[in-house]
């Protein structure tokens, strides 16, 4: 097989092709188009961009150039070309510019600085070659137009906030060489409906995904080793996780306010299980045998059993507003049942109806009314 590029004659987007194909479906609107014509589309808008880069060359005005950096964009066109000699856009040069909707860059620009997009709003599209290498921090942030994103395959890392509170993004194409996502750098970006991880991927940045409100289904890579604090919290579609098969721990609010997540298949390796707060759907949870701890599940209102291991000594958090959970299996479980207060009232309940010690069940002794067992005296 032999992949080239082509432009989808439905959506206008590029598409990896095989050229010995006849036909093609776009991965993007899923519409069919013929591949000869496709890559034909694709050449001549390669074509047009080298022309609108030397047009850019000669209306070098509204740019000031440093060597190969573009310092800053001082224009106000709603198309713009960036010339042929720049190979890095510079930090900041475009920010919070209200006028640029559509980017043009040529295959030889190697780098994208921190900042240099955020805040564009207008800006709705871009498409990055595959000869860069880096994009700065923050370099898109709130982009509220843009909806879709092809990042160049030789990308290795997503940088902090790349693309946070864009709100229009609905797709990303992530390269296969991309290890590290940065902290935010999804963060609300509240059209994502589905994105796919590289298998590379070996670390996911706090929040990265927090306010991703449409999305549905994670799969993570399995060489991801821990859940940072709040990485998916608030995706309040998200009803499909499948965990790495490496993972070993989840961090606070990893999944809080997951309200659409009914079931979470824990992988056996973790040993330390949070961020489950607030998850209102889930009903079952069943903490792998190594665990040795885990913290806070308040606000899991339909939660109805958990099951955890003796190698759990305590718990950090407790299940607070967890009105249904009343099957607990835990060898531990006689010591910390305040942890578990909807499970506590009824056993309370239940030994005072019995005469017996609400702390431990205990009997009275006759004299003095105080436990057998652990000492206290009869306070009901
Ligand atoms: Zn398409
Ligand atoms: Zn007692």
């Amino acid at each position: 097989m032999s992949y080239v590029q082509a432009l989808c004659s439905k959506c206008d987007k590029v598409v990896e092709v095989d050229k010995n194909e006849e036909a093609w479906v776009c991965p993007h609107c899923s519409s069919p188009f013929v591949v000869e014509k496709g890559i034909r589309r694709f050449n001549a808008q390669q074509k047009d961009v080298a022309k609108k880069v030397k047009a850019a060359d000669k209306g070098i005005a509204d740019f000031e150039i440093d060597g190969n950096i573009l310092v800053r964009y001082k224009g106000n066109s709603a198309e713009v070309a960036i010339p042929e000699s720049i190979t890095k856009i510079g930090e900041n040069s475009f920010e919070n510019n209200e006028n640029i909707e559509k980017l043009i860059l040529h295959d030889s620009l190697r780098e994208i600085g921190g900042y240099a997009f955020r805040g564009c709003k207008k800006l709705r599209e871009i498409r990055l070659p595959d000869s860069i290498t880096n994009i700065g921090e923050w370099a898109f942030r709130e982009c509220e137009s843009l909806k879709s994103v092809m990042l160049p395959p030789q990308l290795r890392k997503i940088a902090d906030s790349l693309f946070a509170d864009c709100a229009s993004l609905e797709k990303v194409d992530i390269g296969d060489n991309v290890a590290e996502i940065g902290i935010f750098a999804f963060s609300g970006c509240k059209s994502l409906v589905q994105i796919e991880l590289p298998k590379n991927l070996a670390a996911i940045g706090k929040y990265a995904f927090s306010g991703c409100e449409k999305l549905e289904k994670m799969t993570i890579s399995d060489n991801v080793s821990l859940i940072e604090d709040h990485t998916f919290a608030e995706c309040k579609a998200l009803s499909d996780v499948t965990l790495p098969k490496a993972l070993k721990g989840i961090g606070q609010f990893a999944f809080k306010d997951c309200v659409s997540l009914r079931f979470v298949q824990l992988p056996p390796g973790v040993l330390s299980v949070d961020g489950f707060s607030g998850c209102s759907g889930l009903r079952a949870m069943e903490i792998p045998a190594k665990c040795e701890t885990i913290g806070d599940f308040s606000g899991c209102t339909s939660l109805e059993t958990i099951r955890i291991p003796a190698t759990v000594k305590s718990i950090n958090g407790g299940f607070d507003n967890c009105p249904k959970l009343l099957s607990i299996n835990w060898p531990n479980l006689s010591g910390f049942m305040k942890f578990f207060p909807a499970y506590y009232e009824q056993e309370v309940d239940k030994r005072k109806k019995l005469g017996v010690c609400i702390y431990c069940g205990g009997e009275f002794k006759l004299i003095g009314k105080t436990c057998k067992v652990c000492g206290k005296k009869k306070d009901y």
